[in-house]
């Protein structure tokens, strides 16, 4: 049985919440699941988080999961619905509903047929252009949902940052900006509750902090701003992605290292052949020279990265052999730093483990 395996510090997790309560104190946290809980698993991380305010996921069958396992807690579909056959669903189950277009609010007018009140999130485009109505009809539908039996009185009114892990540019504070100037001008929506803080938010925008922040990354101890980690900015990894060495090789100068020999030995080398590649999760545009941890010593890979191994200098690992110990990320090895080789960000290499690796708590 192959040993490729992502081991969970679910107690990180946990830590990561209370570290998100510290920074953003008052606020309630909508905890952000969404993809399996950024790669990690839903059922467990949900059950680490189970001391936030909320969940905020990306699909029906995700909330259905965390109300089969007993959290009663809010949970927002983020997209909101699609369908108003989905509306008996959403009330069965209790969800929130993120609505963020004109179609969504004529489903939820024509729906009057007395069934439970929706509790809905008005989201509102102040410069992703993504999802939301445009801020400038925040007061024509806040006063639309008002007057829709279907939707609850309790709104919120979100926004979601584009930019929010740049401090070179005016983006945020000009969304920021934008957001408050649209409630100003509107009438009576001071009692409503505010959402706009992602992980980047909390940690870099105290401005962006409202009554609900919607932490993802960092509860998983990720990061997504350039050259610093999840650790850099206080918060603990919580995913050690460990995979075996199976062989080992003597290479000479001039051996050629894997698909295309793009690595080509310029001395005598021993090299380790790990059970672990992009079939795994590993990004295949990690170049040779991407780190590794050897039974916790510094090592590099050679070559490319194929579907189910990938190779590694142990020339200077006299004690590494079969069955070593490779990290290929974790606390002691940001997957940030994986994923500035491979042109991504963390997010994609935590979302992107394949069902074959083997997920184990720690
Ligand atoms: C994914 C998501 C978040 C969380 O973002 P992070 O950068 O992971 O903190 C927050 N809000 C919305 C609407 C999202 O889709």
């Amino acid at each position: 049985m192959r040993s490729t395996t992502a081991y969970i510090d679910t107690g990180a997790i946990t830590r990561n919440l209370i570290e998100v309560r510290r920074r953003a104190a008052g606020a309630k946290i909508l905890a952000v699941v969404k993809a399996d809980g950024y790669g990690h698993g839903l059922e467990r991380v949900a059950k680490a988080l189970a001391g936030a305010d909320g969940f905020g996921v990306a699909s029906i069958d995700d909330a259905e999961r965390l109300r089969a396992i007993g959290h009663n807690q809010r949970i927002v579909l983020l997209s909101g619905f699609h369908d108003a056959a989905e509306l008996p669903v959403i009330r069965d189950l209790d969800l929130d509903c993120v609505l963020h277009d004109h179609y969504q609010l004529d489903a939820l007018r024509a729906d009057n047929a007395g069934g439970k009140a929706i509790r809905c999130w008005l989201k509102f485009d102040t410069g992703m252009r993504r999802l939301g109505f445009p801020i400038a009809e925040l007061a024509a539908i806040i006063n639309a949902c008002k007057a829709t039996p279907a939707i609850a009185s309790e709104l919120t009114i979100m926004t979601h940052l584009s930019a929010s892990d740049e401090f070179d540019s005016d983006a945020t504070p000009q969304q920021i900006k934008r957001f408050d100037q649209a409630i100003d001008s509107s009438h009576g929506t001071h009692v409503i509750e505010q959402s706009i803080a992602n992980s980047a938010g909390i940690v870099h925008w105290p401005t962006s902090k409202r009554q609900w922040v919607r932490p993802g990354g960092v509860l998983y101890g990720l990061s997504t701003v350039a050259g610093q980690s999840g650790a850099d900015l206080g918060f603990a990894p919580a995913m050690r992605f460990v995979a075996n060495v199976i062989a080992t090789k003597l290479l000479q100068v001039g051996d050629r290292v894997g698909y295309g020999g793009s690595f080509v030995a310029n001395k005598t080398m021993r090299i380790g052949i790990v059970a672990a590649g992009y079939g795994d999760g590993y990004p295949r545009h990690a170049p040779s020279g991407t780190p590794v941890l050897v039974d916790g010593l510094c090592s590099n890979t050679l070559g490319r990265v194929s579907m189910d191994l990938l190779a590694i200098d142990l020339s200077e690992l006299a004690s590494a052999g079969i069955g070593s110990k490779v990290l290929l990320w974790g606390p002691e090895l940001p997957a940030e730093t994986i994923a500035e080789c491979a042109g991504t960000i963390s997010y994609e290499l935590t979302c992107g483990l394949t069902r074959r690796v083997r997920f184990s708590e720690m």
